[in-house]
């Protein structure tokens, strides 16, 4: 496991949710992040058919052309009344016509394929969100970090905060979903923390347990 010796790494994402969750969780580490966004690099195609292989390509892409070591985050809502879907093609889900994602509608897209499936009480909607992080290094070096969190695909849509299908994401154990949830709540985690929430806060805090500590 090679540990991560500088401060100044790139955020390997285009996804403006993504890039301020992981802000929020790499900033009490006291790194300086820009995201590969706002660097303008080139958006890598996804051509991976795993969350590991999609979290490499990005981070490989961004850090070989800033030069710095590259976090990248691949996840997706893996939905088991639906075979997995739509899994690492969570995003594709949002995609329109004119090349935009529409939440709204990828979460009906969810809503209308669960209903045809006959998964209507709680208990036949079971999902996890998965995130897979990929720290990647300029010479090809790479180390992945997988966080998991189980919980119910929810009618209708719950909430505003968050980003993608957080209003249909009800998390086991708690009565709100990830939209009725702040930030704070939604990761669950600070530094020293033993548990996370969030599929994200688990992976990364595997991330600083093996990158960062020790
Ligand atoms: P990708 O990793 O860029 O392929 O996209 C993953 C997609 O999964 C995003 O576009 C989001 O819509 C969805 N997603 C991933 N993580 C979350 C989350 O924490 N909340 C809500 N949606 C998420």
């Amino acid at each position: 496991m090679r540990k991560l010796d500088t401060k100044t790494i790139v955020v390997a994402s285009h996804n403006a949710g993504k890039i301020r969750e992981i802000q929020d969780l790499i900033g009490p580490f006291g790194f300086t992040a820009k995201s590969a966004a706002e660097l303008n690099f080139i958006e890598p195609d996804e051509t991976g058919t795993t969350f590991e292989e999609n979290a490499t390509i990005k981070a490989l892409a961004s850090a070989q052309a800033a030069g710095l070591p590259a976090l990248s985050d691949d996840s997706g809502l893996v939905i088991d009344a639906l075979g997995g879907d739509p899994g690492v093609y969570t995003a594709n889900w949002a995609e329109t016509a004119d090349g935009t994602r529409d939440f709204a509608m990828a979460m009906q897209k969810v809503e209308t394929a669960l209903e045809r499936a006959g998964a209507i009480s709680p208990e036949s909607r079971t999902a996890r969100f998965v995130s897979v992080l990929c720290l990647a290094w300029p010479d090809g070096h790479t180390e992945l970090f997988r966080g998991e969190v189980e919980g119910t695909v929810v009618w209708p849509p719950r909430g505003t905060q968050g980003f993608g299908y957080d209003p249909v994401f009800k998390p086991e154990g708690y009565d709100t979903t990830f939209g009725e949830m702040s930030a704070d709540q939604k990761h669950g985690w600070k530094h020293g923390d033993s548990h996370a929430l969030s599929h994200r806060a688990r992976a990364f805090k595997i991330f600083v347990e093996t990158c960062l500590e020790a």
